[in-house]
């Protein structure tokens, strides 16, 4: 399968270097040229349990460079980048093209829909971490998995296809008809999470502080669970909550991306995290007075790194 990844950052690189290492004929997307460069000349280096090595048989170009229409296309950006990305390479995409997004937040489906119809989207989540050590350098860790389906639901070969590609290359995948639950439940954990951190400047651990951090954890969790429900989708209040506070009790140290990017004066995924469950919330009649408030509370931050 020819398979394109757009945006190989920290995820697109590990899933672009384990599906060539897997013998797939991968090229990777991006406008970062420091990263492109030195994938180019010394090939992609990933460090994760596995091992230390270099991956050679990569294809490396930016949008405009990208020739070859892949019959995978994996949207590994930001979220707030994905339609500009999409625009990028929309030179690539035909009726034949399926594109799969296992990114974060909410709103990925009606990103890309702009390009291609639900019948060539495949939707899902994954738990592998993954993190940029430098240009050309991803390191990952530990254990993951994929839960995907398909944007319409619909059982087509390219499914298969797809869960097949990426299990052979150790990633873990299975087809999951209930994915928008695991969806939600991240959108959940993240909205307590990321947006906490990142208005504090707390490590995740750190919000055991006071037992007013974990409430206030607890609370978004409460609100996006409930935005969840309200919109059919059976998201598990106590499964996700305990999830939470493992976090909280388990990752000492641990910065989430929201609290780096803001960290980094760079924007961040809240509007497709608190910002899609408040909208959500908006349009269902259900409360997220603490997630609106963190979501403007982010978003006043990027405001200000704007104008510095
Ligand atoms: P990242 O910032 O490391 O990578 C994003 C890449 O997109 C960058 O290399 C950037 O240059 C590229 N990009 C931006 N605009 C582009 C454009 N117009 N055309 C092509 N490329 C473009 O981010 P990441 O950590 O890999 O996360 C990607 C997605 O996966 C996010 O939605 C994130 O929430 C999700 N995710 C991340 C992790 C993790 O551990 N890093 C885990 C699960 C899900």
């Amino acid at each position: 399968m020819k398979i394109a990844i757009l945006g190989a950052g920290a995820m697109g690189s590990l899933f672009g270097g384990l599906l060539a290492e897997a013998g797939q004929s991968v090229t990777l997307i991006d406008i970062n040229a420091a990263h492109l460069g030195a994938i180019r000349d010394t090939g992609l280096r990933l460090t994760n349990d596995s091992g230390d090595r270099h991956i050679l048989a990569l294809k490396v170009c930016r949008p405009e460079q990208a020739t070859e229409p892949p019959d995978l296309l994996v949207v590994f950006t930001k979220t707030l980048h994905t339609v500009s990305a999409l625009k990028g390479v929309q030179h690539l995409l035909s009726s034949d093209t399926q594109v799969l997004s296992l990114q974060n937040g909410l709103g990925n489906v009606e990103a890309i829909s702009e390009f291609v119809p639900a019948g060539q989207i495949m939707i899902g989540v994954t738990t592998w971490p993954a993190d940029m050590v430098g240009p050309g350098h991803v390191h990952s860790h530990g254990q993951g998995a994929i839960h995907l389906m398909t944007a319409d639901g619909s059982e087509r070969p390219a499914l298969a296809a797809c869960v097949d590609s990426l299990s052979t290359a150790g990633l873990r995948c299975e087809a999951d008809p209930e994915v928008w639950v695991s969806i939600w439940e991240k959108v959940a954990f993240n909205a307590a999470l990321n947006s906490i951190c990142a208005v504090t400047r707390c490590t995740v651990d750190q919000l055991d502080l006071l037992p007013e951090g974990r409430a206030l954890a607890l609370q978004v969790v409460t609100e996006a669970i409930a935005v969840a429900r309200a919109s059919g989708v059976a998201a598990d209040l106590a499964r996700t909550s305990a999830k939470v506070v493992n976090a909280i009790k388990g990752h000492r140290g641990h910065m989430p991306s929201m609290l780096q990017d803001v960290l980094a004066g760079r924007p961040t995924e809240v509007a497709s995290i608190n910002g899609a469950i408040v909208a959500a919330g908006r349009r269902l009649g259900v409360a997220t007075t603490c997630t609106a408030t963190l979501l403007e509370l982010v978003r006043l931050i990027q405001a200000r790194a704007v104008v510095g």
